[in-house]
């Protein structure tokens, strides 16, 4: 019987709730583009309940002690003595999300010889050494789609937030101001700015659809070109360089995965050619930009704002100098980890344990590592060393 290691994020420092905003959520069949969203043969879980945290156990215990396979859900994932590597000579699985990533680095890896399948919980598995993982044949997969457009509804809000100078203004009204001049001194209209995209994947591409309405000039770079009646329908301007679309942008969003070409993209080069007063949003992954490049470039003006949610490490250190910065919007990561999304990624990693443990392959497009080489979404989206 296998042991299923599962590293998820603390409960709430007030408790693991017993109520909720909100009584249900959406039903949706399809992603944009047709994919079917994720199809378990049951789940064991309230849609819109708090899944991601240890109590949550990503609704996986009833359906794995079923089977008689051992889960051990834990946060403490950090250090030799942390639980998560106590577990990891004898896991078979794996599981974490990126929000409270479980790092399998090739030591760690080196140290878990029946290692078969590491999943994650939402999408992005560069936590991952899939280097590693290519030699180890570990299948790496994630849940592809599954908070695509909860990431791309973050990103929208964070590029309003900057441009309009939200979050300092909110900030005047909990100190008790009307501070109306302080609030407008850095507020200005999206309308008319140029946005693009760092990629148009599945969230690349849901950003541009959603900035459509707000009448500004969209660019993307991204390694392969979009269908020319996409350009056409959302009027994109696209670049064959990241530095040719950064040089002409308002406000860029960062939306490809963390992979050795993408490491360090956004460091004193490319923001020292990005506009005087231009915005940034990462909502990717925080080593896709040279930390101390941001805060210099914040410090000096270059940037008017960056947000974000994605740091490194993760969590970050109570002393990250993103956490002072000037001008910053950032959250912790958690714009993919809306209770909407928890839904369907604990469906699908639900999924992927079904096929696995009923010898079916698994779905093609959540596929990163398979069979010692980067397979289906990984063959696509990402490179290895
Ligand atoms: P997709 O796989 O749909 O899209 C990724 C896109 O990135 C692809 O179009 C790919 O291009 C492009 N890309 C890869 N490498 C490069 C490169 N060197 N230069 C330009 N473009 C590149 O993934 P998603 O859109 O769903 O997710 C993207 C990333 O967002 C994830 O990998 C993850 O890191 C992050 N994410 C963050 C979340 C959060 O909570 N903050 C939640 C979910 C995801 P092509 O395939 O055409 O080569």
């Amino acid at each position: 019987m296998a042991k299923v290691l599962c590293v998820l994020y603390p409960d709430p420092v007030s408790g693991y709730p017993t109520e909720y905003a909100r009584d249900g959520l959406p039903r949706l069949d399809h992603y944009p583009g047709g994919q079917t969203v994720p199809s378990p043969e049951k789940i064991d879980f309230m849609p819109g309940a708090l899944l991601g945290s240890v109590t949550g156990e990503l609704g996986l215990r009833g359906y794995l002690e079923s089977l008689g396979h051992e889960l051990v859900v834990t946060s403490d994932k950090e250090g030799p003595d942390s639980e998560f590597e106590r577990h990891l000579p004898d896991a078979e699985i794996v599981i974490s999300q990126p929000f409270w990533p479980a790092y399998l680095t090739p030591e760690r890896l080196a140290k878990a010889p029946l290692l078969k399948l590491a999943i994650t919980a939402g999408i992005g598995s560069d936590h991952v050494d899939l280097s590693a993982a290519i030699a180890h044949r570990v299948t790496v997969a994630e849940v592809t789609y599954s908070n695509s457009i909860s990431v791309s509804e973050h990103v929208v809000m964070m590029i309003l937030a900057l441009v309009r100078n939200y979050l300092p203004s909110h900030q005047w009204v909990r100190d008790g101001g009307w501070n109306i001049a302080d609030c407008a001194a850095r507020s200005y209209d999206l309308e008319g700015m140029d946005v693009g995209t760092v990629a148009a994947g599945r969230i690349g591409l849901a950003v541009l659809r959603r900035l459509r309405p707000f009448d500004v000039r969209l660019h993307y770079y991204d390694r392969h070109r979009l269908p020319a009646e996409v350009e056409e329908e959302l009027n994109l301007t696209w670049h064959d360089s990241v530095e040719s679309m950064a040089a002409v942008c308002d406000v860029v969003t960062i939306n490809c995965p963390l992979h050795p070409e993408t490491e360090g993209m956004f460091g004193d080069a490319l923001i020292g050619a990005m506009k005087r007063g231009a915005y940034l949003v990462n909502t990717a992954r925080g080593k896709i930009c040279d930390r101390e490049a941001i805060v210099r470039a914040l410090e000096s003006g270059h940037l008017a704002g960056y947000a974000g949610d994605v740091w490194y490490p993760q969590p970050a250190p109570a002393d990250h100098p993103w956490r002072t910065m000037p001008h910053h919007g950032m959250t912790p990561h958690i714009s993919g980890t809306t209770l909407t999304a928890q839904a369907r990624y604990a469906a699908g990693t639900r999924e992927i344990l079904e096929s696995y443990f009923q010898g079916r392959p698994l779905r093609d497009e959540y596929l990163i590592v398979d069979s010692g080489a980067l397979a289906g979404t990984g063959q696509h989206s990402y490179s290895a060393r």
